[in-house]
This record gives C-alpha cells, structure tokens and sequence, in this order.
C-alpha cells in the first residue's frame, strides 16, 4: 500500500500570508493537510476568493483531494485596522471607541458599535484569544477608557471578548451573510459557524446556505458556554463540529477546556459527526523549528480523546515555520495512531436516526475487516453518508471511497481515515466491474493481487443506490 495512506487523523490548515502561494500550498498538501481554512475574520473577500482558487487550482494539479472550508466570523468583536501595531505595557491607560479605521492614535477602534453599552466601570476586556487583558476604568459617551492589565503587543483585527456579557450581536452577521453566498458562488466544501450558542443558530445559518441555492455542510464551532449546555441538540443538527479552544478558554475559562474538549468528542462521536481539535495545537512553532513537548502531547491527546482531525490556525497563517508545523503534526498523529493506546470502544448501539440496513452492512465491514486481515474498505457512496459511518467506527485498515461526484469527495476530506476517488462507476457488480476495481486498488493504492478488501455499496446501482451490500474481496480472484 501506498505510504500517502499511512495518516488517518485530517489536519486542517489556515491559509494566510505566510502560505498563500501555490508552492507552498503544494507542500502542505504534501506534508499531510487535507482542509484548508479560510479565516473571514482576516483579508478581504477578494483575497479569500483567489485563495480558494488557488487551493482548487494547485489541489487539481496534484490531482489531491482537499477541501475548503470557509470560517465565518459570527458575533466577535475585534480590534479595527491599527496603523502601526501598539506595544501596551502593564498600567498604560488606553481608550477604545467604535470605528473600523484608527483616523487618530489617541484612540484603538473596536469594530462594534455597541462596545460602549455592553461595559461598564470594572468590566474585564480580554484581546487576542485572552493574551492581553485591559479593566475598564469609565465610560464616557462613544468612549471606553481603561487600564492595561496584561500587556503585550496589539495587532488589528484581533478577537476581544468581554466575558459574561452576550453582545447584542445576531448569531449570523450580515458580514457572514455575505460570505455565505461567497461561499455558495465559489462553492466552497464546508462552512464554519462561529459562536454557536443554540440549534437555531445552525438552523438559521442554514437557512441562508440554502437561500443561496447551496447545501454546503457546516461545522459549529463551540466556544461559548451555552454550547456546552446545549450539546446534544447542537451536534444533532450539525454537519460537523470544531472545538474553538481559543474562545471557548476565554468564554469559560482554560481550566475547563480539555474536558469540554473530551465531553465534546465524545457526544460528536455518539452521533457520528467528524470532529475536529483547534487552537493553540502547535503555537509556539509560530515562532520556533519544534514545538513544545507539551504542544505535541497535547496533538496526541486530542487524536486519543478521537479527534477525527487537528487544526493549525496562526502555525500556518502567518508562522514561520508552517510546512514544518503540518509535517510535525502529521508524524506526532501516526506515531499515535500507531501506539498501543490507540483503541476504540466503537462496538456501539444501533441509532434509531440511522437506516438500520447501512448501519449493519458499515458493521459488518469492520467486523469482516479483521478476520480476513483485509487490507483497506472500499466504500462506494453518493453523498458519503455511508462512507462517514464506517470512518466513525475507526477501522484497523484505511478507507477507500469511491463516489461519482467530486464534491463528495472532497467533503470526507474531514473525514477520520478517508480516500477519496471519483470515479463513475455506478453499475452493477459484474466480472467487467470487478476487473476495473483490482485494476484500480493495484495501480492506485498500491495493493498486490491476493491481498483482501472488504467492498460495500448497494446492488443493483453500485453507488447511486442505499447501502445495501458488503463483500469479502480477494484481488484477482
Ligand atoms: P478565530 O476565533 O476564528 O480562531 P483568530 O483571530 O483566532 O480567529 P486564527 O485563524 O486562529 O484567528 O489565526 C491566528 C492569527 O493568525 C490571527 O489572529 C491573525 O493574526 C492571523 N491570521 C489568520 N489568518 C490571516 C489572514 N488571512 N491574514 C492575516 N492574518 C491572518
Ligand atoms: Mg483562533
Ligand atoms: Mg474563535
């Protein structure tokens, strides 16, 4: 078998200016990134246009499969555009006013016009995923003034959170609409939901995507307390799920992080939703060639919680080291895969929300799997609904998909474990058919003949139809 089948874990990479040339996005494709994330917080939507292209483009060129996935920036407020970046020292007194521009330096914009309201003489202020704090000290009119706290270096555009308060702001911004339908024009694979606090707030955004003529999936991202308590319910009507670490330590507080991390996981994994482990992963490589001893621990601790995928957010966008930092998580997750204490429970009851019919064939995969040593799971699937289900189950061996439409194929690539290839295949099981498909597992995968697959697809349509078969496979035979 081929080596680039080795990786189970999907790593998801942020795009931004220290990676956005095809050559680099090349080697990151190489180095183990299946999902590029665009981050509408940062650059215009002309920037994330001919980004994504350029992903699409150098993906197709490679003849890779990875998707895009669109992040919007939902109900968080930010710092507006700063003329120089500022350096606030402990007990520096500042104000803050509502403004996307900084027209003057006797002020920092904040581009929320209700920043005013929503604090108060005493209210902390956090910055930049909690690195820098400020107290305010009064509010006077349009102006906030206070004192720094936690000092550090201000840059534009970066997060403030105001714990405890819920801004007055809609769960889908206007500035998100837009890049809904920016996403549906350029047809994005995955859309991120920001701040999710209800199932509403996913019911809604979809809405929107579908006001737009699209069904892009879409991954909430939990990072606010509300979520938590709203779990069940929110990973029900979603897509996939994003534990947003870097607000979630704020909203709440960093001590509770990791078990919000493993409660999360473990309710995405009962109603089998790709879930995916974000910020922070590898920061420090941001700035340095290796990563802390604690950041690695802390990737393959997130893949032995059952993470189906790990993100890099700054690591990629604007570090140093970025094709180091893919390569770096792409080792520590098949070191871990590899490891003893990689093991699953996943012998779990039949869902009622599930055709029984596929979920016993996806079963039965498994089981079969190992009592022919077989070497991969060929799936044939549509909407790759079935194909989803068997990556749940985290087979011993690596899944192949094959589905008739590229979109498809390029949203498992979120997917724990998942190959994809298009291929238009939707005929009945024959000798001809078969022929093709050792054919395929030898030249494409690198299998031998006599090696075993375990096939499931439906009959008589092999991948248009309901899941309905599952198959022992010797190649060549
Ligand atoms: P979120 O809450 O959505 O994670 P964030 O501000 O934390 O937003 P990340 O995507 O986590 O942003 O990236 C970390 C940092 O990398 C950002 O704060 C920003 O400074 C920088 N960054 C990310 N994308 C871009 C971009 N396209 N252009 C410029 N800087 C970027
Ligand atoms: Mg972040
Ligand atoms: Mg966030």
């Amino acid at each position: 078998m081929k080596n680039i089948f080795l990786k189970r874990t999907k790593i998801v990479a942020t795009l931004g200016p220290a990676t956005d040339t095809p050559e680099v996005i090349k080697e990151l494709i190489k180095t183990g990134a299946n999902v590029f994330r665009l981050n509408t917080s940062h650059g215009s939507m002309e920037y994330h246009r001919e980004k994504i292209r350029m992903v699409k483009e150098t993906a197709s060129q490679m003849g890779a499969c990875v998707a895009t996935l669109v992040d919007l920036q939902g109900p968080k407020i930010r710092i507006g555009n700063l003329k120089d970046e500022i350096m606030l020292k402990d007990g520096d007194k500042i104000v803050f006013k509502h403004s996307l521009e900084q027209e003057e330096s006797s002020y920092i914009p904040v581009d929320y016009a209700g920043i005013s309201k929503d604090v108060s003489s005493g209210s902390r202020v956090l910055i930049d995923d909690g690195k820098l704090e400020v107290k305010v000290d009064k509010v006077e009119d349009d102006k906030v003034y206070a004192t720094v706290v936690n000092g550090g270096v201000l840059k534009s555009r970066k997060g403030l959170n105001i714990p405890g308060s819920t801004a007055s702001l809609d769960a889908v911004t206007p500035k998100d609409i837009e890049f809904i339908k920016f996403a549906a024009e350029e047809k994005a694979d995955l859309i991120a939901l920001s701040f999710v606090r209800e199932k509403e707030d996913v019911l809604l955004a979809k809405k929107y995507i579908n006001d737009f003529n699209s069904s892009i999936p879409v991954v909430s991202k939990l990072e606010k307390p509300d979520a938590i308590k709203n779990l069940k319910e929110i990973v029900s009507v979603s897509d996939a799920i994003m534990v947003a670490r870097g607000d979630l330590g704020i909203e709440l507080s960093p001590v509770e992080v990791p078990i919000c991390q493993k409660l999360i996981i473990e309710e995405s994994n009962k109603q089998r939703k790709p879930v995916i482990v974000a910020t922070q992963m590898l920061e420090s490589m941001i700035n340095e060639p290796i990563p802390t001893r604690a950041e690695a621990s802390d990737v393959a601790n997130a893949i032995l919680d059952g993470a189906d995928a790990v993100m890099l957010s700054g690591e990629t966008s604007v570090g140093r080291f970025a094709v180091d930092a893919v390569k770096m998580m792409s080792k520590i997750a098949m070191t871990t895969e590899n490891s003893c204490f990689y093991q699953f429970d996943t012998d779990t009851e039949p869902d009622d929300e599930i055709t029984l019919t596929r979920q016993a064939v996806v079963f039965g995969a498994d089981k079969m799997l190992k009592y022919v040593n077989a070497k991969a799971i060929l799936s044939f699937s549509h909407f790759g609904y079935s194909t989803r289900l068997t990556s749940k189950l985290k087979p011993s061996a690596p899944i192949i998909m094959i589905s008739d439409t590229e979109e498809t194929c390029r949203k498992m690539a979120l997917a724990w474990g998942v190959y994809s290839f298009c291929k238009k295949w939707d005929d009945t099981v024959d000798a001809g058919l078969l022929l093709k498909i050792d054919e395929f597992l030898i030249n494409e995968i690198g299998l031998k003949n006599n090696d075993y697959v375990i096939i499931t697809g439906s009959a008589p349509r092999l991948i248009t139809g309901r899941t309905n078969f599952v198959r022992v496979h010797k190649i060549g035979t």
